[in-house]
């Protein structure tokens, strides 16, 4: 089963798919995780790719195809998060599956307004030595863990990441309801209530 997140930054597509990993086996694919990898490590990739992140642009599409060539796993089920982010993207992937027999089951689309982007994205905070991601007020990381903040989490990479979505990433709903395999999530709710939501779609993930 492939499923793709779609959805503004902050809505919650990491903290779902992460979710869906642990306990029902996805291999999670964020192509963010692997940029910020990348760039930590300083690989060509990384380098290249390090300038649009920080300015909260999107990394060059013949860039992000390739790596999602690289660690497209061979089996199982796969969920990609914040991938495609272009229509580029999103029929390179159809490619991509149809050469192996493969298609995208359902995408979900995190549907949350602006207002709550912002206030999810300026309370994110992450623990580097897990990278597992908590928010201040949402989900509050556990005494004794030392959190830090994103730097495309401050106010003005935040405006500039959600003029991005809606310019070169929402149009990717019309693309995915076209196809009728579109499925709209209140995800403004909380975790769990958006994680139950997933699983009546996929039928309990199995
Ligand atoms: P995305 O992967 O879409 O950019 P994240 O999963 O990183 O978003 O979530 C953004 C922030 O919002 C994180 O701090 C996370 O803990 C918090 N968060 C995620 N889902 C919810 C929710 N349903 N309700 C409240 N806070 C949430
Ligand atoms: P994310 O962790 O998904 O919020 O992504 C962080 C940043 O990585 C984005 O602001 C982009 O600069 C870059 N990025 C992640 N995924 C993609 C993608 N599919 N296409 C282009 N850029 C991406």
């Amino acid at each position: 089963m492939i499923l793709v997140f779609l959805g503004p930054p902050g809505a919650g597509k990491g903290t779902q798919a992460k979710k869906l990993a642990e306990e029902k086996g996805f291999v999670h694919i964020s192509t963010g995780d692997l940029l910020r990898e990348a760039v930590q490590k300083g690989t060509p990739l990384g380098r290249k790719a390090k300038e649009y992140m920080d300015r909260g642009e999107l990394v060059p599409d013949e860039l992000i195809i390739a790596l999602i060539e690289e660690v497209f796993p061979q089996h199982g089920k796969v969920i990609f998060d914040g991938f495609p982010r272009t229509v580029a993207q999103a029929k390179a992937l159809d490619e991509m599956l149809q050469k192996r027999g493969l298609k995208v089951e359902y995408v979900f689309l995190f549907d949350v307004p602006d207002e709550v982007v912002i206030e999810r994205l300026s309370g994110r905070r992450i623990d580097p030595k897990t990278g597992k991601v908590y928010h201040i007020k949402y989900n509050p990381p556990p005494p004794g863990v030392e959190v830090i903040q994103r730097e495309d989490d401050k106010p003005e990479v935040i405006k500039k990441r959600l003029e991005v979505y809606r310019k070169q990433t929402a149009p990717l709903i019309e693309y995915y309801e076209r196809k009728n395999i579109l499925k709209k999530l209140d995800a403004t709710k909380p975790i769990d209530e958006v994680y139950k939501e997933i699983l009546e779609v996929i039928g309990n993930g199995n």
